[in-house]
């Protein structure tokens, strides 16, 4: 078997002009990067304002093992497989964190023969993104602490400054840091530190802005911290919000690329799926929704979190209608959350498998309750067996949902089509989704319905400063937005060992934090890192070019 670069680099690539003419784009909408990535010129998605949306598919999972279950690589093997049963269809994905790559993260563009193309472009720098995000971001940084250098008149108080810096890189060093050291030239020193680039509001801001305007409106209210009074600062406070729309102007603009089968691709945004929302940006899924008959985008870790906000946070912000869900398992992963050992996953064991099903179980209820049709996709790994694979299809089929035996990272679309056709009878059906709660239910009631009718917690725990908090924002008119949950993506409960479908744990939330410019409130449950750090080995010491000058090692 052929690993995922050699595979990538063999491919036959497209000129990404003749991809944009598939969408039905000419030259002049098309900003290109290269001759392989292009980004979607505003004024070409203003022209689509009008149009009719396609079919929106979300690919989703069952609680991931460390080693990731393959949605993307079903995201991808998906959108090919829609194209060879004849239906104009494009991907949504997101933009890799280039940080992680030297650590010891796989790629972010698919795996084996569904991929998207070109993949070490699209791991390292792409088309700048994360720089433009990274420079705005600290733009604001620098210009808090400007602020106060020249005699603070907000009256900004330093010991309540909440936004950081942030840097595109695992680095834990610059967690936490005591800045401006060096005398009065340099400032007023503070304790501060870094997030990496992902873990910015500031990308989660870029997608979920609507457009140029909104992008402005939503950096304008970004609170960064706090007066000596206790009242809010902002990034428009400061007069930050038009200089950081500039730095993101471009950014904006979704890019372009293909797959391995030469099928349109968008890959643009990132956010961290734990204090974010974990999808790709908005400008892209409507840009794709207007160009193509289906779009199948992809949710960051289980459905438990990344499916319940891309429906709660991303479809409710943007007025996304979804048509239908592919639940992802594997039979490694379910195997796993019936109690196998990592080590001993690649042996047969059909009661081990059953065992894990109900962990599947309880995403297929959870993503009916939206009112959205599902279909399950196994994909399928070498190491399955027979045995395991019909103990697995018959589990759905006496739940009620159609399971499809899929071979896209070995055969790419080809061995997809089974789900592609599954998929098209699905959004045929249609189905109703409604989100799991009302914007006007109040923030507290918002996190405990997550929490029960999700993860189905026996009691949620607040500490007393956090029921404070809420209430303070449901009284600052912040009561409408929805919440973003980050929690473990391993299990359903706060306890990652907990695999399985867990009963009677309480989840603890120990932190919430307002992200007023990306319109949602962040419940922290549990140890969240906002800045990674290497291994002791990390990949790094394995990448560099080799003679031909091509990447070595990243993959
Ligand atoms: P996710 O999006 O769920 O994190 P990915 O699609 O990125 O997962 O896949 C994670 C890793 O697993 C990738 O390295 C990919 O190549 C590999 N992988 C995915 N599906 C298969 C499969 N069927 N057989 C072998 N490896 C696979
Ligand atoms: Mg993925």
């Amino acid at each position: 078997m052929k690993s995922d670069i050699e595979i990538a680099r063999a491919a036959q690539k497209q000129p990404i002009g003749r991809i944009a003419a598939r969408l039905g784009l000419t030259e002049g909408d098309i900003l290109p990067y290269g001759h392989d990535k292009a980004k979607i010129s505003h004024a070409c998605i203003r022209g689509l304002a009008e149009r009719p949306q396609g079919r929106l598919v979300l690919v989703t999972a069952i609680n991931p093992t460390p080693a990731g279950e393959g949605k993307t690589t079903t995201t991808v093997g998906l959108g090919d497989a829609l194209n060879r049963i004849g239906k104009r269809a494009t991907l949504c994905i997101r933009e890799a964190s280039l940080g992680p790559n030297f650590g010891m993260k796989g790629g972010a563009a698919g795996g084996g023969y569904a991929q998207v193309i070109p993949m070490e472009d699209m791991n390292l720098h792409f088309t700048g993104d994360f720089h433009a995000i990274t420079s705005a971001h600290n733009l604001l940084s620098a210009m808090i602490d400007n602020h106060i250098y020249w005699g603070n008149p907000l009256r900004i108080d330093p010991r309540r400054i909440t936004w950081r810096r942030v840097m595109d890189m695992n680095d834990r060093v610059l967690r936490q840091m005591v800045i401006a050291l060096g005398g009065p030239a340099n400032g007023y020193p503070r304790e501060t530190g870094f997030d990496i680039t992902v873990a910015s509001e500031v990308m989660a801001i870029l997608c979920l802005a609507s457009d140029l305007a909104d992008l402005q409106e939503r950096l304008g209210r970004i609170v960064v911290g706090h007066t000596i009074d206790r009242q809010p600062i902002t990034a428009r406070d400061l007069g930050a919000d038009g200089a950081m729309t500039v730095l993101l102007r471009d950014a904006l603009q979704p890019n372009l690329v293909q797959t391995l089968e030469n099928n349109p691709a968008f890959v643009h945004g990132g956010p961290f799926a734990n204090i974010a929302h974990g999808c790709n940006s908005v400008m892209a899924t409507r840009t794709a929704l207007a160009l193509s008959d289906y779009v199948v985008t992809e949710a960051g870790f289980g459905a438990d979190l990344g499916a319940e906000k891309f429906l709660d946070i991303k479809c409710r912000l943007a007025g996304l209608q979804p048509d239908a869900t592919v639940l992802v398992a594997t039979v490694r992963a379910l195997k796993m959350n019936g109690g196998v050992a990592r080590a001993d996953l690649g042996t047969e064991n059909v009661a081990a498998l059953r065992a894990g099903c109900a962990n599947l179980g309880r995403h297929i209820e959870n993503l009916r309750r939206y009112g959205l049709p599902v279909v399950v996709a196994i994909n399928h790994f070498s190491s399955d067996t027979e045995a395991e694979v019909a103990a697995l299809t018959e589990y759905c089929r006496a739940h009620g949902v159609q399971a499809v035996l899929c071979r896209h990272w070995a055969e790419g679309g080809a061995g997809a089509e089974d789900l592609a056709r599954a998929v098209v009878a699905l959004v045929e059906q249609g189905g109703n989704f409604t989100p799991l709660y009302p914007d006007d239910m109040p923030l507290r009631q918002k996190i405990e319905t997550v929490c029960k009718r999700i993860y189905r917690a026996e009691e949620v725990e607040f500490l007393p400063h956090i029921i404070e908090r809420l209430d303070e924002w449901q009284a600052a008119g912040h009561g409408h937005l929805p919440v973003c949950m980050a929690k473990t993506q391993y299990s359903f409960s706060a306890d990652p060992t907990a695999l399985g479908a867990p009963e009677g744990f309480t989840i603890p939330v120990r932190e919430v934090r307002l992200s007023a410019g990306a319109g949602f409130v962040v419940a922290i449950c549990g140890d969240i890192m906002t800045m990674p750090g290497l291994p002791r080995n990390p990949a790094a010491l394995r990448i560099g070019l080799d003679g031909r000058g091509d990447v070595q090692g990243l993959f």
